[in-house]
Parts: C-alpha cells; sequence; structure tokens
C-alpha cells in the first residue's frame, strides 16, 4: 500500500475542480442580524413578484408585458412600439441606477433583490434542508438525505417551478388570461402552454442544478463589478489588519507573535453560497449576501471579540485610509439620471389623448376613378389613450379640390384600443404637378385631441398629366 497521500485535485473556481467535476455547495445557514433583515426583503419581494401580475392601476394592469401586441404596461401606463425615445430614457435611467447603487453599496443588488437570489435561499434552499437536513461542515450534504426523500424533495421543486412558471407568464399575458386559460385543454392555447412548460423546466434546471452557476458564470451584471465597483463602494469584506495572523485555538500567543481574531474555524467559508473564502479579498464569486458577516458574529461573540472582523465596508476604510462618499461616479451618474427623467416627464406630460399613424393602402399608389378623377388609398390607425370612449372625425383642411371618402367617419374608438379603417382621398387629374399633391387632414375628438396631418397624394406625371 502507497504511503503517499493523494494529492486533492486543484481547484478551477471555488465550484469546479481541474477534473470538470463540481464541487456541490450545500451552505451552512447563519442565523443573525442580517439573515433576519435579508429574509424580510426576500418575503417581500417574493409578495410582490406574485401579486404584482393581479394589481390594477385605475382599471389597467399594473404591469402587462404584451409582447404580441408590442404594448408594455408598466405602474398603468402603456407603452406602445412608438414610445421608443420614452423607453429609452426610462431603461438608460435605469442602467444608471443600478450603477449608481453597485458604487455606493456594492452588490446589493445580487444578495438582497436578485430573484435568482431571493428563490434560491428563501424558498429552494430552506425546502432542501427541510428534506435533506441541515447540512454539515465543508459543503457536506444534510445527513437525512435518502432516495424517497429525495424524490419528495423533487417533486416539491417541479410544484414550486410550475407555480413560479405561471406567475411569470402572468406578466406577459395577464392573469385574467392564464386564469381562463387553465381551465381550458392546452391544445386551445398550445403557444402559451409550451412556453409554461420551458419556464417550469428552466426553473427546474436552474434552482436544482444550476444554482450559484447562474451567478458565478452566467450573469453578465455579476462580470462587470470589477468595472462598477471602486475603493469606496460598500463591499463585504474581511478585516485583514484586525484578523491576521489567524490561527485555531483559545491561546492567541504563538511563536512570540500575537494571533488576530480570527480563529480560522472555517464558519463564513461553510456558509457561503458560492464556496468562497472572503478572507482572500474580494472576489467575483461574492454576491454580498452577508451570511459571512452572521456567520463570524456569532464566532466572535463566542470569543468575546467585537463583531464585525467580516463587515459591510469599503476597501479604502479596511486598508485604513478615509472613505470618500463623494467621488466623481457618484455625482456624474446622478446628474445624467435627473436629465434623462426631465427629458422623460417633459415628453409624457406633451403626449397627445390619440396616436395617429396615416399608411398607404395596399396595392397601385393611386387609381382613377370613372368621372376622370385620381383617387388615393390611405388607412388611418388610431390608437386612443385618453382615458374615455371618443369620436375622431376625420376631414381635410383648407381650400382645396380634394374629396374624403370613408365609412365611420367619425371613427368611435373605446379607451385603449386601436381601430384601423380605409379612406380615399380623390382630386382631379390636372392638380397633381410631376405626380403629387399635397392635401392636409384634420383629426379631432372635438376635445382634448386636435391635430392635423400632411400626406402627399401620388398620381400621373409629365405628359399623362398635361395630355389630361
Ligand atoms: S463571501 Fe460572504 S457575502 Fe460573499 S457570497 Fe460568500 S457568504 Fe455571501
Ligand atoms: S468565521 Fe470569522 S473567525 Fe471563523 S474563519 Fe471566518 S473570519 Fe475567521
Amino acid at each position: 500500500m502507497s504511503s503517499q497521500l493523494e494529492t486533492p485535485p486543484g481547484m478551477v473556481n471555488s465550484t469546479w475542480r481541474e477534473d470538470g467535476s463540481r464541487r456541490w455547495m450545500y451552505p451552512r445557514l447563519s442565523k443573525g442580524y442580517w439573515l433576519t433583515a435579508r429574509r424580510t426583503v426576500a418575503y417581500v419581494l417574493i409578495a410582490v413578484f406574485t401579486l404584482l401580475p393581479y394589481l390594477k392601476i385605475q382599471g389597467r394592469p399594473a404591469v402587462l408585458l404584451n409582447i404580441p401586441a408590442r404594448e408594455f404596461t408598466i405602474l398603468g401606463f402603456t407603452f406602445l412600439p412608438t414610445d421608443t425615445l420614452l423607453l429609452a430614457l426610462l431603461l438608460v435611467s435605469l442602467i444608471l441606477g443600478v450603477f449608481l447603487v453597485t458604487a455606493l453599496f456594492g452588490r446589493v443588488w445580487c444578495g438582497w433583490m436578485c430573484p435568482q437570489t431571493v428563490y434560491m435561499e428563501f424558498l429552494y434552499r430552506p425546502l432542501e434542508r427541510l428534506f435533506d437536513g441541515p447540512p454539515g461542515l465543508r459543503h457536506s450534504p444534510g445527513k437525512r438525505r435518502s432516495s424517497r426523500r429525495t424524490v419528495a424533495k423533487y417533486a416539491v421543486y417541479l410544484l414550486a417551478s410550475a407555480f413560479l412558471a405561471h406567475t411569470f407568464l402572468a406578466y406577459f399575458v395577464g392573469v385574467d388570461n392564464l386564469a381562463r386559460w387553465m381551465q381550458q385543454s392546452p391544445l386551445q392555447h398550445p403557444a402559451p402552454f409550451l412556453v409554461m412548460l420551458a419556464t417550469t423546466a428552466l426553473m427546474m434546471f436552474d434552482f436544482s442544478y444550476f444554482r450559484e452557476q447562474t451567478c458565478i458564470v452566467a450573469c453578465p451584471y455579476g462580470r462587470f463589478q470589477s468595472v462598477m465597483l471602486d475603493r469606496d463602494s460598500l463591499i463585504v469584506s474581511y478585516d485583514r489588519r484586525r484578523g491576521e495572523p489567524r490561527g485555531k485555538g483559545k491561546h492567541r500567543e504563538r511563536q512570540g507573535q500575537t494571533l488576530g481574531d480570527c480563529v480560522d474555524c472555517g464558519l463564513c467559508v461553510d456558509t457561503c453560497p458560492t464556496g468562497i473564502d472572503i478572507r482572500n479579498g474580494l472576489q467575483l464569486e461574492c454576491i454580498a449576501c452577508t451570511q459571512c458577516i452572521d456567520a463570524c458574529d456569532h464566532v466572535m461573540d463566542r470569543i468575546g471579540k467585537p463583531r464585525g472582523l467580516i463587515r459591510f465596508s469599503s476597501q479604502a476604510r479596511i486598508d485604513g485610509q478615509p472613505s470618500q462618499l463623494l467621488r466623481l461616479r457618484v455625482i456624474v451618474y446622478p446628474a445624467i439620471m435627473v436629465v434623462l427623467l426631465t427629458a422623460f416627464v417633459a415628453v409624457l406630460a406633451n403626449q397627445q389623448d390619440a396616436h395617429v399613424t396615416l399608411l398607404r393602402g395596399p396595392g397601385l399608389p393611386f387609381n382613377e376613378l370613372a368621372g376622370g378623377e385620381i383617387s388615393n388609398q390611405l388607412r388611418v390607425k388610431i390608437r386612443n389613450r385618453s382615458g374615455r370612449d371618443a369620436q375622431y372625425t376625420i376631414a381635410l383642411v383648407g381650400e382645396t379640390p380634394a374629396r374624403l371618402m370613408m365609412e365611420n367617419n367619425p371613427m368611435t374608438i373605446g379607451d385603449r384600443e386601436t381601430q384601423i379603417q380605409s379612406l380615399l382621398i380623390a382630386v382631379p387629374r390636372s392638380v397633381f404637378r410631376q405626380g403629387r399633391y399635397d392635401v392636409t387632414l384634420r383629426i379631432s375628438d372635438g376635445q382634448s385631441f386636435d391635430q392635423q396631418f400632411s400626406h402627399r397624394l401620388l398620381g400621373p406625371q409629365g405628359r399623362e398629366n398635361a395630355d389630361g
């Protein structure tokens, strides 16, 4: 028998060994102030994520992302495809908001608010601990594991994933449609049913297999940390000056050296959901979940040392340097946000009560009528966003030989509804110059909407016209 000990395989990162095998994470739960705070936030967020599709504001859904109709309703306001500017202003402001929060408070989004962490740590992980028992030291799985319990655990995971998939779908189709479809055969609505199945499968894959890999390798936000953070951003950090040299045991003197406060118990590593050792400094894998703070505070209480060996602090403060709250990026991000949000409010305030699109009719650009007049077919599309039903009258403006022919004029359109109607404009052949004649249409609801639109009619040109 060889007396040599086997060398443990090296690590690619905290969760993958060099031989390609996965180091599964079974983090120990560390109770404490930060866990209570995070749990409270997580339960509130789970309630919000679940109930938001049911919420209505003035009879409209609070959030509905209707992709087939290309309409996004956010907090009761509906963005149409033509509202690109508004959406762009909002999105860029949101992205800058994320940059600002990250520059100030580090990865609080990851550890406290991201649905991946919220559902993983406060739904799936507690279920796992319920079935398998609390995990042991060094990321070892719970001792109660058995095949029956494992089957039961995955069955509950599946139920939870199906529920989450339905909630997710409700954001895109609305709760009313979802409730109706759930009472019908899937064959009557195959596309949404397949989306629900695919989402359930994806959730199962993510929360039962992929887990922390989403944060470590898949999420682009995690990858951007190094550019969004600076030495003054708040991060979960280990106070190396206080903790080192680390060492186990009660006697804090060794070889003439006074040991630091870290007793090298490894609990901060055992509790970390991404398996890293925060004592090695800030790492991309750290999602700022604060579990290592609670673990270490507990140890410090037990050995009678002040809490905060691992704490929320900035790299500058940990290194004993003064920390600066006001930095260039902390001033520039909000300044740009103020400009963008002011523009957003200004564009929103000047929005018309209806959105009108004039389109040329299909087929030939013009037709010759029996009496010799030239007609152009148009389609008018009106979206009523006035908050009430309205009647839109379409008329030609000014002295013009043109005639407007249209059924259903005025157009009666319900609130938030869109209608498309065809109309014909006929003019004498002689008015065309180089095949063109401009008219102006006025569309009005007699109350809050009154707008004029120029339209170029097409007709015969050159000799054909002159001969006419
Ligand atoms: S190092 Fe600490 S804060 Fe970072 S992920 Fe691990 S336990 Fe959470
Ligand atoms: S929990 Fe605290 S004392 Fe224990 S190893 Fe981590 S930093 Fe050191």
